[in-house]
């Protein structure tokens, strides 16, 4: 028997980058595959929640039948832009234990003069995941959020979205590290990768790098460490002492393609926040969904593209998160 889907909820908007990848891992290579962290993102946060909001611009060349696919998925496309030019094109490869990727290129194509204009209804809405491109863009999108703190955090404020999270990675920290911290001071959540927050703090030590990025303003960090799992950190209301937790990363044992887990991740975890209604302030809702994101993202790792996570199902995801569960009880 087919389960009634929830009725549509608290919608999530997500702001990133929409590609073209060529990909080498140890399992294989791609060329021109679908990609981009807002892609991956809307893919990954489908399997649990609807609806999910776009934003971000694909050229001429990108394939209409992967955004109708999106849509039959529960995505909103009118923030997605079509531009005359090229999509971004990201090439990289993975070696050994394909948690890091080394980049070959990266080219903005339509994104370098992307200004994006949100769809006057999609301005109050509650959770707001700026998914890694320009910060520039990223602060763009922030600007149009009704109530979305304008230089600092400001958690309380009326109409504010409920999560503002961001993701973001090297190539943004080596090339924009002042416009990005500026978008760090603004958000609830940052999510990142270990060696991204080590290179961004300068700190070594993981809880130290996690406490500095505490200390520019977010609630709380969840710092992806590919398959070792995810520290997650945050400073509850009242409370100054920093409250760590563990997650596991499922174990997947035949990893074909790493690109787009940290985007799955941040999609589980999101989902799973708006799917409870609940803020980074709730210690265990945040352990839960980063749970979560860690289960939807090896979905992703047992594919090249979206292929994989596009057939994952949230049964699918309630098995693995049991798993997850039993592994890290003690
Ligand atoms: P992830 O593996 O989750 O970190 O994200 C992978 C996706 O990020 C790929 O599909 C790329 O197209 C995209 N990507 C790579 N470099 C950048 C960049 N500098 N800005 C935005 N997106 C990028």
């Amino acid at each position: 028997m087919r389960r009634r889907r929830r009725p549509a909820s608290e919608p999530i908007l997500v702001v990133g980058s929409v590609a073209f990848d060529d990909v080498r891992t140890p399992a294989g290579e791609v060329r021109s595959a679908i990609g981009g962290a807002a892609i991956y993102f809307a893919v990954a946060a489908t399997i649990l929640h609807r609806p999910v909001r776009l934003v971000g611009v694909a050229g001429r060349d990108f394939p209409e039948e992967v955004i109708s696919m999106l849509e039959r998925r529960g995505v909103e496309t009118d923030g997605l832009a079509r531009a005359d030019g090229e999509t971004f094109r990201w090439a990289g490869y993975y070696e050994g234990t394909m948690d890091e990727a080394v980049t070959v290129s990266t080219r903005l194509n339509v994104f370098a003069d992307f200004r994006p204009a949100l769809p006057a209804a999609w301005r109050s809405t509650p959770y707001v995941f700026l998914a890694n491109i320009d910060p520039g863009l990223q602060a763009n999108v922030l600007d149009q959020v009704t109530g979305a703190a304008p230089k600092r955090l400001a958690p309380r404020a009326p109409g504010r979205p409920r999560v503002v999270a961001m993701d973001t990675m090297n190539f943004w920290i080596a090339s924009r590290r002042d416009d990005l911290v500026s978008v760090m001071r603004r958000v609830d959540l940052v999510v990142m990768n270990d060696g991204e927050a080590r290179q961004l703090t300068g700190e070594a030590n993981l809880v130290r790098a996690a406490r500095a990025i505490l200390d520019l303003g977010p609630r709380a960090v969840a710092l992806k460490k590919g398959s070792h799992g995810a520290l997650v950190a945050a400073r509850l209301p009242g409370d100054r002492r920093v409250r760590l937790a563990a997650i596991p990363a499922y174990p997947v044992e035949k990893v074909v393609d790493p690109t787009g887990a940290g985007d799955s991740f941040g999609a589980g975890l999101m989902a799973s926040l708006a799917a409870e209604g609940a803020g980074v302030d709730d210690w265990r809702a945040l352990r839960r969904a980063a749970a979560r994101g860690a289960v939807v993202a090896s979905f992703d790792v047992e594919g090249f593209s979206i292929e994989r996570l596009r057939r994952a199902t949230p049964a699918a995801v309630d098995r693995r998160l049991a798993t997850l569960r039993e592994i890290a009880a003690f």
